[in-house]
């Protein structure tokens, strides 16, 4: 028989909750009454009352029925707000993952399911999510774009069910079958679909609540996930372009500035050191006069490569002002942070850069100075006002070459504050 759903559906037209079974009833009821009236009599029982009962006993069953459907899409549009305002106020995208599978799970309360992300770079869906795995299927196991049922989501970009995928591989002959290694079920699959790109895909096994419009449910969540992670790559973007500097890629004073602050907070509730390096290029003006400020540009973008490629990853590199650089090297004492500003002095020293040999010094050069925490100085200014002046005295002694600060305190513990006078 055919149901108020389907007839609505047909007529595209969704029905809201709350007036959906009144208006089904009521439409049910015209309709079957018609169908009731209008019914030829032939042979066999023939009495109205008999018809009227069966037709009573459809109407019961399509409510009974509908009543469920509604339940179901009730409890969906209950969770869709906390969902949406949850995971659009994250803007770290490795929260995103654990939110869609939150929902999810409530929604389907399946014993299996799987989140991929899509690494556009190499066009691969990397799990990050799972649940009810075998132990050998791991976090970060990879999926081409168009390989298995998952890969063939994220390249159709729909949803698709267990007899979708069983009709799929009829037609195309194409085979979809989940490897038997991998012992997951994909009973219900949806792409997370950003303005044409499926940015992932959710897969879930094992279903113990099924609903008539499950695909467009698991749709919808991935859906959401995927504009959470569009903002989230946006917000990313513009934040990156804020703490960098347009010229070097490096980042910028005001990034720097609040690095620093940061660093030195944790320096200090973890008691150990923590090491500036600042320097300025040599006769950098010359250079702009001998070769034009378009060279000397390409000189700071050089240095600045030379720079990223020479620290750690946990160090802070910065462009500071027009020709002068500085590092932040977390938890290196002063030698260790001579050591390396010396391997980044010899390294602008010894590069080729075009015309080097034109310069006073015969070759494109850096002054610097090392301050640490907590010797040196015990805020931000003062550690930088400590290395900025061993640059100076650096300058002084003839240029290309680092000093080091002199200590201002001592970090024995004892209290007692030493003030260096021949610093600064
Ligand atoms: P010193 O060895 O004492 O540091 O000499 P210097 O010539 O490097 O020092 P000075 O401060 O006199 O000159 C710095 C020069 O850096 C002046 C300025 O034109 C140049 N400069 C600053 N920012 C930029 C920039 O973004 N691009 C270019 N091409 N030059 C810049
Ligand atoms: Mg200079
Ligand atoms: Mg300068």
């Amino acid at each position: 028989m055919q149901s108020i759903q389907d007839v609505l559906a047909a007529a595209e037209v969704v029905p809201p909750l709350g007036w959906a079974t009144a208006a089904a009833v009521a439409l049910l009821l015209g309709w079957a009454l018609g169908r009731a009236t209008r019914r030829p009599v032939r042979t066999g029982p023939s009495r109205p009352e008999e018809a009227q009962i069966s037709v009573l006993r459809d109407l019961k069953a399509s409510v009974a029925r509908l009543e469920a459907e509604n339940s179901a899409l009730q409890s969906f549009f209950l969770l869709l707000p906390d969902f949406t305002k949850e995971i659009n106020s994250h803007m770290e995208r490795r929260a995103i993952a654990p939110l869609v599978m939150k929902v999810t799970e409530r929604l389907f309360a399946p014993t299996q399911m799987l989140l991929f992300l899509l690494d556009d770079r190499i066009n691969t869906l990397f799990m990050v999510q799972q649940k009810g795995l075998a132990e050998d299927v791991k976090i970060g196991f990879q999926v081409k774009i168009g390989e298995g049922r998952i890969g063939w989501v994220a390249q159709h970009k729909v949803a698709m069910d267990v007899n979708d995928f069983i009709r799929e591989m009829r037609q195309s002959g194409v085979s979809l079958d989940v490897p038997a290694h991998f012992r997951f079920q994909t009973e219900l699959c949806a792409p997370m679909v950003h303005e044409g790109r499926a940015l992932g895909v959710i897969s879930v096994g094992g279903i113990t609540r099924h609903y008539k419009y499950e695909k467009t449910m698991l749709s919808m969540i991935g859906d959401l996930g995927s504009i959470a992670l569009y903002n989230n790559f946006l917000f990313s973007r513009v934040q990156e372009a804020a703490n960098q500097d347009g010229l070097t890629g490096l980042y910028n004073k005001r990034f720097f500035l609040e690095r620093l602050s940061v660093e030195i907070l944790k320096a200090e509730q973890g008691h150990y050191p923590v090491s500036l390096f600042i320097f300025d290029l040599d006769h950098f003006k010359h250079y702009n006069d001998t070769q034009g400020h378009q060279g000397g540009d390409e000189v700071l973008k050089t240095t600045g490569q030379i720079l990223r490629d020479s620290v750690r990853p946990d160090d802070t590199a910065a462009r500071y002002g027009g020709e002068e650089f500085i590092v932040i090297l977390p938890q290196s004492p002063k030698d260790g942070a001579m050591v390396a500003a010396e391997r980044i002095r010899e390294k602008v020293a010894s590069h080729p850069y075009p015309n080097r040999e034109s310069q006073p010094l015969k070759t494109v050069s850096l002054s610097g100075g090392v301050a640490t925490f907590p010797d040196d100085g015990r805020t931000s200014s003062d550690l930088i006002a400590a290395a900025d002046a061993a640059l100076y005295r650096a300058k002084q002694a003839g240029r290309n070459r680092v000093f080091r600060s002199e200590p201002k305190y001592f970090s024995d513990g004892t209290e007692e504050a030493y003030y260096n006078t021949s610093n600064g």
